[in-house]
């Protein structure tokens, strides 16, 4: 009996070796050549030609150092280009909507931001303002750079092959194709994307930022709502229908005060940027810059503002608890707002997680900010974006 092996043709090799260069770019930045053939177990002369097909197709840029070289010839440099591709990212905020463009690399290119502090808007008014600042930025960036396709960050359940946002209790959307409404209206027939804020603000933190090195992290994302973005094993959890990860809608009292989902005791109510300004006795709306309030206020010896982030530090250490209980992660970072809990209160953090976690996995626990600050779901979202590009650079545009 014969048996058939399926044996990859020449032209799927190189296309796939095409994606593997152009991701060491895209991961790394600036490489030689040599590095490039040294990390990709390839000859000279095969990564030669890949540099020489990426280049010709506008993707990379390829210079020859100048000056600094001792004997022999310089390996020639490759990296991004301004007139190659980008991703148009888009981060929903609750107050805010950014838009920006993101080259190879994650290189913020220009940036749009919206305001919405008035409430949250509906997402047929945020498409219409992701179209107009995405239009605005193609002017800001050089004019031969291009598109490859559209990511959105939204804080809410999202069901990432439909691109429908199943729940956003703080944006007050319920089933809304936001998808679809982008895919309808966005510039040149981009192609759309759409991911949870803290799974892509994981995401680009373990690509680029301070989880570069882990292979278990776990990224809390504090701002009005609370959302857990997952990677275990270097692999990002999802769950069955990609909504795991909603920390912030567990219940941790159910005769607690309630929550913008209907239940009473989340999570959020506790860890939550209302929360915050509530404990502080502040009737102030939840926006960043109340929020950063209460911090300023808390540093410069405001009692109650002090009293309020120690008390919303010893509920986000209970929640990491029981975190690191179920997940044992090598880093849990904290963004948005719950950086500011740390900056201020991580010894309150760490008494409570030494109290309610298992003392074996607790141990080996780091509590840390994000790498790349607020960017991390927008630089996540530009990954949604570049994901095709970097699987095959030949078929995708
Ligand atoms: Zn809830």
């Amino acid at each position: 009996m014969v048996t058939r092996v399926p044996v990859a043709r020449p032209d799927a090799i190189r296309r796939h070796n095409l994606g593997l260069l152009l991701g060491q770019v895209h991961r790394h930045g600036e490489l030689t050549r040599a590095e490039l053939t040294q990390r990709l177990h390839l000859s000279r002369s095969t990564t030669g030609a890949l540099v020489a097909e990426l280049t010709e197709r506008g993707l990379l840029d390829e210079r020859v150092p100048s000056g600094g070289q001792r004997a022999g010839r310089p390996s020639h440099v490759v990296g991004p280009r301004r007139d190659g591709p980008y991703a148009v990212a888009v981060d929903v905020d609750i107050t805010h909507i950014t838009t920006a463009a993101v080259g190879i690399g994650g290189h913020v290119l220009a940036r749009h931001v919206v305001t919405t502090a008035d409430g949250p808007c509906r997402p047929e008014a945020a498409a219409a303002f992701v179209v107009q600042a995405s239009e605005a930025l193609s002017a800001q960036i050089d004019p031969g750079a291009w598109p490859v396709g559209m990511g959105v960050s939204v804080p809410g359940t999202v069901t990432r092959h439909t691109g429908m946002v199943e729940f956003a209790p703080n944006l007050n959307w319920r089933h809304e194709s936001f998808g679809d409404m982008l895919s309808a209206v966005a510039p040149r027939g981009l192609p759309v994307t759409i991911g949870n804020d803290a799974d892509l603000a994981v995401l680009a933190e373990h690509l680029r930022g301070n989880a570069r090195d882990c292979t278990d992290v776990i990224y809390l994302m504090g701002r009005i709502g609370v959302g857990a973005g997952i990677i275990v094993d270097g692999r990002p959890l999802h769950g069955h229908e990609g909504h795991a990860g909603e920390v912030g809608h567990n219940v941790v009292d159910a005769s607690g005060p309630l929550c913008h989902c209907g239940k009473r005791g989340c999570v959020e109510t506790y860890i939550g940027d209302s929360a915050l300004l509530t404990l502080a006795g502040r009737e102030a709306l939840p926006t960043p810059e109340n929020v950063a309030a209460v911090f300023a206020d808390a540093a410069a010896g405001d009692q109650r503002a002090a009293a309020a982030v120690r008390s919303v530090a010893a509920a986000l250490g209970r929640t990491v608890a029981s975190l690191v209980n179920v997940l044992d992660p090598q880093r849990v970072l904290l963004g948005g707002s719950l950086g500011g809990v740390l900056d201020f209160a991580k010894d309150d953090i760490a008494a409570t997680l030494e109290a309610y976690s298992m003392s074996a996995t607790r141990q080996s626990v780091h509590l840390e900010a994000p790498g790349l600050g607020d960017d991390s779901s927008l630089l996540g979202a530009a990954e949604l974006a570049f994901a095709d590009l970097l699987v095959d650079p030949v078929g995708s545009h």
